[in-house]
């Protein structure tokens, strides 16, 4: 963090040079000393430290000056650093302005010309000034700050695409908040588009496409070779496996990602069933070790790029992704994974990313302290993001359609003894009543008795079971109804390959209906839907790559 600001304004040169090197002499180690020679040119410079989180902690500026009085600059200077001391230089004729606004303005001291000897009339008294604002002042958070409100989709997409990479930022809500709204507002041409990320570089992004964002903190977007022994599409454990063994078996891989690394298991605040973590660990823990991993490795893992489809030409396979590029590779590993049912309630679209949320307790959790949530569902996922709401909310109600909740005995011990979850059974949700974009209540009907009831609640976490992700393939391989992909000796019908399986040797485990393409994790059909299947069939996987490479 850059030294904080004493900002010196005067019109006459020579008492600018003077004050600017008396005040350097004794306070230029520990503060940074700007001048202006007007106070349009200071507010300006304000402006500017301003955008770049920087803090101003004095002003002192004359009071006569041509265009703006130094009054005037003090009194426009202090929404911009309301902290900052604020010091009026005057001449014995000015000591009346002065007066005045001392509580026009809250002036904190005026000074009189000439000030010789500083060593007495100068350093002392700003001396005393600078402690006291370094003793009140809250410095400012070093880092990115995203300016949004908790009720705005694109805001929480943002949010949850640092969080989910671990990225710290500071969240400033424009409706709570004055200063964070004008900070916003001299960014907005009169409309107000949010989210707006301000970066200590002094830059700033205006409602940014992900990607862009993606970009500007350097997360790498595109692949850096035009070929790759295998292509790995979904860096969920999975495909984050597959990238570790492959890598460091020597197989030159890529591993493509729509959003985040960490797919599914990345929104699981504690994984308590991972195999050598007995105290369990989150899912944004083992993705960021996985990932770091995989890189030591070698591999190589670019995020917000969505495969789009691929082809084949001769013994190679041709991913295309989102922006047109093409990558050539020998082999690709399907571990796209599965994405979370939707819940189906007429009018739910306006609030989705704006109290409801798919997955996303995690990110949001802490923004509905002392507020009662709803979760929906009541398997493992729905139980893991219950438990880990109650950490903030006032109340917890797990809203399950079924009389039974299909979830380990851990978790369903610790709902019950948790005096924040309520579980209600045999329920489905009939309304969502709010403003737009926030919620406010829902209408639930007791499928038993036909019963309704309304309950307030500020936001709806759902967790609902998952789909595969088979868009990119469907065409391509052979699926089963559901649309999971067939692997292996699943492909075997009758004990009869299928006709469109074109070689002469049997499908190695885990290969597709297409030689060449695999498929590991929660995409195919047979897998157990755990992180732990996901990872060991990410290593299975590469073995068989590597026994269809010897085959080339
Ligand atoms: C909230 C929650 C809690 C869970 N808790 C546990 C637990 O405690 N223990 C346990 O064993 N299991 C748990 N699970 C299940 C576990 O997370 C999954 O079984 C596991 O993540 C599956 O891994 P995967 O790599 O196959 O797919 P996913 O984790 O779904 O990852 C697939 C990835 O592929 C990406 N992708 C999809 N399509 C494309 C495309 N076209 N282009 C590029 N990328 C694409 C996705 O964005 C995603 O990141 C939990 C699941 C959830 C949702």
């Amino acid at each position: 963090m850059p030294n904080p600001v004493i900002m010196l304004v005067d019109d006459d040169q020579s008492v600018l040079d003077a004050v600017d090197r008396d005040i350097r002499l004794k306070f230029g180690q520990d503060y940074r000393i700007l001048k202006a020679t007007s106070g349009a040119a200071a507010l300006e410079l304000l402006k500017k430290l301003q955008q770049r989180n920087e803090v101003a902690a004095l002003f002192l500026t004359d009071q006569r000056m041509p265009q703006m009085t130094g009054v005037e600059f003090l009194e426009q200077a202090r929404p911009l650093f309301p902290d900052a001391k604020r010091v009026l230089l005057t001449a014995y004729a000015d000591t009346e302005a002065a007066i005045a606004s001392i509580n026009k303005l809250q002036l904190d001291y005026y000074l009189m010309k000439p000030w010789d000897p500083p060593e007495d009339h100068l350093y002392p008294i700003l001396q005393d000034m600078l402690e006291d604002w370094r003793s009140n002042v809250r410095l400012p958070f070093e880092g990115i700050r995203v300016a949004g409100t908790l009720w705005s989709p694109r805001s929480h997409e943002v949010k949850d695409f640092l969080a989910r990479h671990q990225i710290a930022y500071q969240w400033l809500d424009v409706d709570l908040d004055a200063h964070s709204r004008s900070l916003v507002e001299a960014h907005s041409n009169g409309v107000l588009k949010l989210p707006v990320i301000f970066f200590q570089d002094g830059s700033v992004l205006v409602e940014p496409e992900i990607q862009a964002l993606a970009q500007k903190v350097g997360i790498q977007t595109t692949a850096s070779l035009p070929f790759y022994d295998v292509v790995i599409v979904g860096a969920g454990p999975a495909g984050l496996s597959a990238a570790v063994y492959g890598a460091s078996s020597g197989l030159n891989c890529l591993v493509i990602e729509k959003q985040v690394p960490g797919g599914q298991a990345g929104n699981s605040p504690k994984i308590e069933n991972y195999l050598g973590f007995p105290a369990g660990l989150s899912g944004m823990d083992l993705t960021r070790r996985a990932v770091t991993q995989a890189r030591r490795f070698g591999a190589e893992i670019i995020s917000t790029q969505h495969v789009t489809g691929i082809r084949l030409q001769d013994m190679y396979r041709v991913v295309t992704l989102s922006n047109g590029m093409e990558i050539v590779c020998k082999a690709v590993l399907l571990a796209t994974g599965a994405a979370f049912r939707r819940l189906e309630v007429p009018g739910i679209e306006q609030f989705i990313g704006a109290g409801v949320y798919y997955g996303a307790a995690y990110t949001e959790a802490a923004y509905y302290k002392d507020q009662p949530v709803f979760v929906v569902g009541g398997a493992n996922s729905a139980g893991q993001g219950a438990l880990f709401l109650t950490r903030f909310a006032s109340k917890v109600t797990m809203l399950i359609r079924r009389d039974v909740q299909e979830s380990s005995k851990y978790l369903v011990d610790a709902e019950a003894a948790n005096p924040k979850i309520e579980r209600l059974f045999n329920v489905e949700i009939q309304e969502i009543h709010g403003k737009p974009g926030k919620l406010e209540e829902i209408v639930i009907l007791h499928r038993l008795t036909g019963e309704k009831a309304t309950l307030p609640g500020s936001a709806m976490f759902v967790f609902i079971g998952a789909l595969p992700q088979n868009d990119i393939i469907k065409d391509l391989v052979i699926l089963d109804n559901k649309g999971f992909v067939l692997t292996g000796r699943d492909l075997l019908k009758d004990n009869q390959l299928p006709k469109e399986w074109p070689l002469e040797r049997d499908p190695f485990m885990l290969e597709t209906s297409v030689p060449g393409i695999f498929a590991a994790g929660d995409v195919r059909f047979g897998t157990n839907h755990r992180v732990a299947s996901a990872t060991g069939e990410g290593g299975i996987a590469i073995a068989a790559i590597e026994s269809y490479l010897k085959t080339l």
